[in-house]
């Protein structure tokens, strides 16, 4: 998914001899001690040392505009955040395995965002850990083991969720109980809910034929890999409706869509008007600190709990939770979902007007402040072998204004800054966007 994604192995020598002396030294010490996995981001990366709010800064001292960053959803480095991470660590870091009032006043909180048929959380430190155990629950609670995930999904690094992320590239294959489907794309035409409705029947009918019984659907509820798929609300309900007939549960993958990314309440199966039979949600929960969850009926955990002990070393330990408390206070005290919604319809209407006239420009679509915009032509290689979205995304960071891309072939511009991003930033990114766009054609 690199080059597509506006990613760059750095270390590519002409590259690197490209770059300041200092970012190229910092690069090949990255080859050389974290070894040929990561990315960054950028032909011409970025070195940050701090930030606030809406900004970071590199080492210079330069500010870069966010319109990339979805963890630290109330802002970076949020005093509020900050101020109790360091009161409970210089209180008191232990684990689940005492008795702590904060992890039940935060679960107690937690719950009452969401429907009443959904009453134990259990915490993790990420969102992979998160969908490895709703894999788990949902095959001791179901008894099968068919797992059933969009095209290009990606739900996370453990072995048994990365063979659920075909995103991940054909080197990775998905593991021999997963179907894959179409994601729900209302550019294909037709009923958005009965089409993706159809592709879960058929994906049934494929593993029946193979012998496996389902186990679950799992969707990231903003399809944010698949090329970010929202409207219309409410095009889930025929699929879990099929999911549950055939004996499976449907898992909502919240790590993208949740703590009020859509703009619409905290959470995105929420718009879709269905209650998940288990739902699981990491990244913006801490702001940047590392805590995730999953949330479950609590009948689905009875099998689970009177079979298997559940520890997770570090998973809702007392600075995580005081951390995530802080985060979802913030969120509610600073109304950043209606702002979300606010700041986010006002950015896709600009967007759309600028790729109504443009030909270089497709669709304008999303949910609060996760945003997609087609780049056109689909296929990420064009005449100069160069991804056009790429181009866009890499314009954009010269004139110090992050975002990103996604979809399968790389070509869907992915705009999704943290939530207290407002009109006048609006303006920064929509000025260095028409700036770009002169450069393309
Ligand atoms: N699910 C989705 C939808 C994600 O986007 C991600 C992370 N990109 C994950 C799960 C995995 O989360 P983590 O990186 O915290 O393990």
């Amino acid at each position: 998914m690199d080059q597509r994604h506006g990613m760059v192995n750095a270390f590519d020598p002409a590259r690197t001899a490209a770059l300041p002396e200092a970012d190229a030294a910092l690069v090949e010490r990255r080859q050389r001690l974290l070894g040929p996995a990561y990315r960054l981001f950028y032909d011409h990366p970025v070195h940050l040392v701090r930030g606030e709010g809406v900004w970071l800064y590199d080492a210079a001292g330069a500010a870069y505009l966010d319109v990339y960053n979805n963890v630290p959803v109330v802002g970076h480095c949020h005093p509020r955040v900050v101020d109790a991470m360091a009161r409970q660590a210089g209180a008191l870091n232990t684990h689940t395995r005492y008795l702590h009032g904060a992890i039940l006043d935060y679960a107690e909180a937690l719950l009452t965002t969401v429907p009443a048929e959904l009453g134990h959380v259990m915490f993790t430190c990420t969102g992979s850990e998160a969908n490895d155990l709703a894999l788990r629950v949902a095959k001791s609670a179901t008894g099968g083991t068919g797992f059933i995930v969009t095209a290009n999904a990606y739900h996370g690094v453990t072995d048994a969720v990365a063979g659920l992320s075909p995103s991940l590239g054909p080197a990775v294959a998905p593991a021999p109980h997963v179907v894959c489907v179409a994601a729900p794309d209302r550019r294909r035409g037709g009923d958005v809910g009965a089409a993706f409705a159809a592709e879960i029947d058929a994906a049934l009918e494929r593993m029946a034929a193979k012998g496996i019984r389902p186990a679950a659907l799992i969707v990231d509820t903003i399809f944010s890999s698949d090329g970010v798929f929202a409207d219309p609300p409410g095009f889930l309900r025929p699929a879990v409706e099929c999911i549950r007939a055939a004996g499976g549960l449907f898992i909502a993958d919240e790590v993208q869509a949740g703590f009020g990314r859509t703009g619409a309440g905290l959470w995105g199966f929420a718009r879709h008007q269905v209650v998940p039979d288990l739902v699981t949600m990491g990244k913006p929960m801490g702001n940047g600190h590392p805590v995730a969850a999953m949330l479950a009926r609590p009948a689905l955990l009875e099998r689970f709990g009177a079979a298997s002990r559940y520890f997770n070393t570090f998973g809702g330990n007392p600075v995580s939770i005081a951390v995530a408390q802080a985060v979802l206070d913030v969120i509610a005290e600073e109304n950043l979902v209606a702002r979300a919604r606010e700041t986010g319809d006002y950015l896709m209407a600009e967007l759309a007007a600028r790729a109504a006239p443009h030909p270089g420009l497709g669709e304008v679509r999303g949910s609060g402040l996760f945003i997609g915009l087609d780049v056109l032509p689909e296929t990420a290689e064009t005449g100069t072998g160069e991804c056009e979205a790429a181009r866009i995304v890499n314009g954009l960071r010269e004139r110090r204004v992050l975002i990103s891309a996604s979809g399968p072939t790389g070509n869907v511009l992915k705009i999704r800054p943290p939530l207290p991003f407002g009109r006048p930033e609006a303006e920064i990114f929509l000025d260095a966007f028409d700036d770009v766009l002169k450069t393309i054609g």
